[in-house]
Formats: structure tokens, sequence, C-alpha cells
């Protein structure tokens, strides 16, 4: 079904936030993301019946970062199964996103998938049994295939960055490691998580890929299924519960839909059966989710009508 006044809609949310200068900070300690212009602002919704609207930056490229793990827990999923959970919970962590603490509790079990150490441990199950070269290179043709576009790459200056900064990953990579949980060399499996975060991607481009999340696991314009309806609704469900680090209950609270973040400053939100969104504001509010990108989420589910929990 096609929303209503969507164009409108999304027009407005831009024009109201595009000049706003209380929009947090750019995040340095990647040093290559210091460089992106905190102005950038972006946004891009894909319903059901293949509307799609944009506004602003919706078209620049930007480093997706902590977004590729949901494509990562997609596939890792595909490959695995249920199994994966053995190697990586499901429960948020109201801890920081690189947070080190409770996997000494949890005998080297991240909390979930979506914090750092969480997406290590599934980077490490895509490549078992692969070089990295490869288990990369089928990240990166999942994002193509999904976007239905093949002109996406992975911005090799910001891997390169994190790869000489990423002291606390790869702290976390083998604090896992002594535990067992990983099963390969610990460079290999943080060489294909730095590659997989520095992918980059407009608004539009992650709204698109992101169709089959919104739509029982199929891509509404071709029906093809990428995901069974089950897994896709769980998720939604992780994404909703543990997506924004430990700022996950207030984007809950506040926005009403799954979504997840990244450093970067993007924000991917699923509408269920109604659509995927994405926005883009490179400064971070203190949990390190996009400011700007929550405040714009917060409007559009407001105005659209789309929190999961009703009006
Ligand atoms: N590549 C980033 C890191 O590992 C991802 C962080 C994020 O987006 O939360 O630090």
């Amino acid at each position: 079904i096609a929303l209503p006044c969507l164009q409108e809609t999304v027009s407005e949310i831009t024009e109201e936030l595009r000049g706003r200068t209380d929009r947090g900070e750019v995040a340095t300690y990647i040093p290559e993301l210091a460089r992106v212009d905190s102005a950038s602002f972006g946004i891009a919704v894909v319903d059901g019946s293949g509307q799609v609207a944009v506004g602003g930056d919706a078209d620049v490229p930007f480093s997706i970062q902590s977004i590729s793990k949901v494509f990562t827990l997609t596939l890792a999923l595909g490959m695995a199964g249920d199994r994966l959970w053995q190697r990586v919970g499901r429960e948020p962590s109201g801890s920081r996103f690189n947070s080190i603490i409770q996997l000494e509790n949890e005998r080297g079990i991240p909390r979930n998938p979506f914090i750092n150490a969480g997406a290590i441990a599934v980077t490490d199950l895509i490549l078992s049994g692969h070089q990295p070269r490869e288990a990369l290179g089928e990240i990166l043709r999942f994002m193509q295939f999904l976007a239905d576009d093949p002109t996406i790459k992975i911005d090799a200056a910001v891997a390169a960055s994190e790869l000489r900064t990423g002291h606390r990953n790869s702290a976390l990579a083998h604090y896992m490691k002594s535990f067992g949980v990983l099963d390969n060399p610990v460079d290999h499996t943080l060489g294909v998580y730095f590659h997989h975060c520095a992918i980059a991607m407009s608004c539009r481009q992650l709204a698109m890929a992101s169709r089959f999340l919104a739509h029982l696991g199929r891509n509404p314009a071709t029906g093809f299924s990428v995901v069974q309806p089950e897994r896709a609704r769980r998720i939604n469900a992780v994404m909703l519960t543990c997506g924004h680090y430990d700022g996950s209950g207030d984007f809950a609270y506040r926005v009403g839909l799954p979504g997840k973040s990244g450093v970067g400053g993007g924000i991917l939100a699923i509408a269920p059966g109604k659509a995927s969104i994405t926005v883009w504001s490179p400064g971070l509010d203190e949990s390190g989710n996009s400011r700007l990108g929550r405040i714009a989420l917060e409007m559009l589910a407001k105005r659209l009508d789309l929190s999961i929990f009703g009006v």
C-alpha cells in the first residue's frame, strides 16, 4: 500500500531539520569519520507500493558502520540458523557500544549481535571456511543484491583508518578468543569486521536494501523471498531492543520502530508492513546515535502514524 502524503512529509521534515545547529558531535575516534561535513542531512523512505520519498542528501554515500550489523546478522542466520545464538545473546546491553565489561561475566558471550563484541562474533561465523576476501565479497554482494545496485563499495580509507586505531575492538576480539568464542585468527575476523563497517551507502540505497525487513522477508518489488517471515520478525525484534546501544529504550520510547544506528550518523528504521526508512545526520548524542536522525524519525513516525505501538 502507498503511504499518503509521503513526499510532502519527508520534504517538510527535511526543511525543518536541515538548518538546525543543535546536531551533536561527529564521531572522531575513527579519524577518517571526523572529516565528514557535520551539516549533511539526508532521508529516504520506501513504502510497500515502491514509492520512494527523499530529502536533503539522500543520495550521498556515508559510512554505514554499525548498520552493516543488521545485514551480517541476516547472513549469519542464513548460514548457521539458531546455532548462532550459542555464541551471541539477544538481550539489550545497557552498556556503551564498545564495552568490554559484560564479556567477563558472560564467559566471553556478547549480549547481542549489534554491539561491537557481538558483531565481531557474528563476522567470525561468516568468515569460517572462507578466506577474509571471500567473506567480505559475500557481504558486499549481499548489500548490492538487496539494494539492487552494483555500484555500492567499501570506503578503503575508512577501513584503513579503523584498522590503525581500532585497539578497543582488537581487545574485545582477543578477549572473546580467549574464551573460545571466535574460531578464526583474530586479525582475519577484525579485518572483515572493519571493512564491512566501512561500506559506504546512501540513505536511498539503505532504505532499498532493507525492504525485506518491512515486508515479511520479501522484496515487495520482485516478490523474491530473502528470509522467512519469522526470521524478518525476529531480526526486527532484536533491532527494537538492541539497535541503539545503551539508547535502545529511549529510541523505542520516542520513535516506536525497530532501528539500527551507526557511528557514521545513519539510522535504519523499519515500519513493519509499511516502509523501510534511512536517515543520516553525522552529529551524535551521548549514546553515539544520530541526534537529528532520531528527531527526524520521531517526527516521521508521528506524522505518518508509523509506530508499531499505535498512535
Ligand atoms: N566500526 C565501528 C566500531 O567498531 C562501528 C561502531 C558503530 O557504528 O557503532 O567502532
